[in-house]
């Protein structure tokens, strides 16, 4: 054997050990995550929304492996909609399905027609293709007899969605990992809700998923959410542990100490016993914050820091 065959050789098992690594890491979030929301129960049929994207490709393709191993039945059904815009590869996403040899179904329906004869040349066309879309799926769902539709939504799309509801929408709010469709019919679940699109982005690599440009309809993508997502991508550089950290609060919710009185009985706060699980105030201690090490190093940030590196909050009042 030649030196370069032999490193060849070395580096092909180096990838795939690091795929194997990468595949259970995802299954494992991918597992929490339905066991943490329930959301896969005995004799479901779950659809899955392939759109040809990295994100749908992983989703499909980890609960495919997950369910091999499952300790209950379920049924998967993947689901593509051809929105017959122009470009499309309508023969990938068949070919890889028969591959694979999972139950699929495609459906054809021209809403980029649709979206590009009622909206204006130059406006945002998103709202009413997501519009069109939704509609469709929950439809599609129900002729194929699903009790869940699955879509591939992770860590980091949850993330932006609060931070743009926080800046844009006045509102506390993101994706969640389970929920009911508007119409009351469906439930949606998002069984990527612990993965990061990092590792996502490098198992779909590593997979050589067939990926479909996402771009085919001509919209503009959405800037808002791309400069939130630029923001958390910076934090991540600089501040490790910052996005794990966000997201923890994500699970930790306290309406106490929010302002919120529709989740919080404020008006009624008596003197006397705390109500159960409530926590009491600490307005009046100095509450310890993490350590520099989590914080931002910059000149502004810095000034705050006291001499053991620890964040100390100002008395109130
Ligand atoms: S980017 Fe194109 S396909 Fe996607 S929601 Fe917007 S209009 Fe529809």
């Amino acid at each position: 054997m030649t030196e370069a065959t032999h490193l060849a050789g070395k580096d092909e098992k180096r990838q795939s050990y690091n795929l194997n690594k990468l595949q259970k890491k995802l299954r494992r979030n991918v597992g929490n995550a339905i066991a943490d929301f329930n959301m896969i129960e005995e004799g479901d049929k779950v659809m899955v929304c392939l759109s040809g994207g990295k994100d749908s490709y992983t989703l499909l393709d980890i609960l495919l492996n997950l369910r091999l191993n499952a300790p209950i039945h379920f049924d998967i059904v993947a689901v593509n909609l051809d929105q017959k815009q122009p470009g499309f590869p309508a023969h990938i996403l068949p070919e890889y399905l028969q591959r694979i040899g999972v139950e699929y179904r495609i459906v054809e329906e021209n809403t980029y027609g649709i979206v590009k004869e009622k909206i204006p040349e130059g406006k945002t066309t998103c709202s009413l293709c997501s519009r069109l879309r939704r509609g469709i799926l929950y439809r599609t769902a129900t002729e194929l007899g699903a009790s869940k539709i699955a879509l591939g939504h992770h860590r980091d799309d949850m993330l932006e969605t609060l931070f743009l509801n926080m800046f844009y929408g006045g509102k506390l709010k993101s994706m969640p990992p389970k929920l009911m469709s508007d119409d009351g019919k469906q439930i949606l679940i998002r069984p990527l809700a612990y993965c990061r699109e990092k590792d996502i982005a490098k198992y779909s690599a590593a997979k050589g998923f067939p990926i479909i440009p996402c771009n085919l309809c001509g919209s503009q993508p959405n800037l808002q959410r791309q400069v939130v997502k630029e923001m958390l991508q910076k934090w991540d550089r600089q501040y490790p542990g910052r996005i794990e950290t966000m997201f923890s609060a994500m699970q930790n919710i306290v309406p106490s100490h929010l302002c919120d009185g529709r989740l919080f009985d404020f008006k009624n706060i008596r003197r006397g016993q705390l109500p159960e699980g409530v926590e009491g105030d600490i307005a009046f201690d100095k509450e310890i914050l993490p350590t520099q090490s989590q914080l931002p190093a910059d000149e502004e940030n810095s000034a705050l820091f006291g001499d053991e590196g620890l964040i100390r909050i100002k008395e109130v009042g």
